[in-house]
């Protein structure tokens, strides 16, 4: 058999259908093609494939059976009716629904935006407001949007004035036949008879705005911060989201590795062979930290609870690594070179 279902959707044959869809519905989740970073973007559309082409067969009692039994035709290509779609929907629920159905149909217009932002390392520890200026359609003012001069319309002909359109669509669960929006109206069922001379019927405008955006403490270089209807206008008043792929200029101190912050902090001779009480500086405060006689350059220590929050309970925090750096000093008085030398000779 060329592919293993069970192995794909980490199941054993002996699974119940609940157990099968459980971890359908976990791996799902998290090789939804919408989550992955753009380097691994491939990887994750072949998994989500292969997860939902398993589950179409295992979910199916019938499907499953012929599957069992060593049978290798093309299960997912015969229709299965809509029993398998309510469980699609069951499934996802609201969270993907939407957005399947936006990235299933080409003629949807793609009102996402997608900008940098560059921030200062506590700003990105702390989380922070951003004022940040974006180019976006928005609702033209003239017409408020309908796109008409004159407030006068007619039917749309593709759709026959009703705003939608049949379209097949192929699935892991075979064809479904599906209503979506008419491409041409916009789901409007209307067209406008003279186009508004100040966006050309458009509806929207591009113009230049200020978006204030709330920054999550914790965020971490090279993610992508989602603001929910911060996108583009469409015509028929619906709002893209804007994404704004995060990265943070670095602490000429603090070097940062996910929720932990490392930096080296110089100490003397005396302090590395006698031993001390130091203030080592953190993000949010100076901790005093006690050092051990005989520490040796390069030790680290460790401060807990003083690193960067994390991203979704800020209320933990990783921690602090301070590296001990024993300077050579390179110009001594007299006096020192003096006691280094009478130290020289009890060495
Ligand atoms: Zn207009
Ligand atoms: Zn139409």
């Amino acid at each position: 058999m060329a592919k293993n279902y069970y192995q794909i959707l980490e199941v054993k044959k002996t699974d119940s259908i609940e157990t099968i869809k459980k971890s359908y519905k976990k791996l799902a989740l998290k090789y939804h093609p919408d989550k992955a970073e753009e380097s691994k973007k491939k990887e994750y559309e072949s998994n989500f494939q292969a997860i939902n082409e398993a589950y179409s067969v295992l979910s199916d009692p019938a499907k499953k059976q012929r599957y069992d039994s060593g049978e290798t035709g093309n299960f997912s290509s015969r229709s299965s009716g809509s029993g398998s779609m309510s469980d699609f929907g069951d499934i996802f629920g609201d969270l993907f629904r939407g957005r399947f159905n936006e990235s299933s149909y080409d003629e949807e217009p793609d009102l996402d935006l997608h900008y940098g932002l560059v921030i200062d390392f506590n700003e990105a520890a702390f989380g922070c407001e951003k004022e940040i200026m974006i180019k976006r359609n928005v609702q033209c003012k003239k017409c408020k949007g309908s796109g008409s001069e004159d407030g006068k319309f007619e039917k749309c002909e593709r759709c026959n004035g009703s705003g939608r359109l049949e379209a097949n669509q192929q699935t892991p669960w075979g064809v479904i036949r599906q209503t979506v929006k008419c491409p041409s109206c916009e789901g409007v069922g209307k067209k406008v008879k003279n186009e508004c001379n100040s966006c050309g019927g458009n509806g929207v405008q591009n113009f230049r705005e200020k978006v204030k955006i709330k920054i999550p403490a914790g965020i971490d270089n090279g993610q992508t911060l989602r603001v929910m209807r911060e996108g583009d206008f469409s015509k028929g008043g619906d709002k893209g989201d804007l994404f704004l792929r995060i990265q943070i200029t670095p602490h000429k101190t603090f070097r940062r590795e996910d929720v932990d912050i490392y930096m080296e902090f110089p100490i003397s001779f005396s302090q590395a062979a006698l031993g001390d009480k130091l203030m080592i500086p953190t993000i949010s405060e100076e901790v005093k930290i006690k050092i051990v006689a005989g520490t040796e350059s390069g030790n680290v220590l460790r401060i807990k609870g003083q690193g960067i929050p994390h991203i979704n309970n800020p209320k933990y925090r990783g921690d602090q690594f301070v590296k001990l750096i024993i300077k050579t000093p390179k110009k001594l008085t007299r006096a020192q070179t003096k006691l280094f030398k009478e130290l020289g000779k009890l060495d």
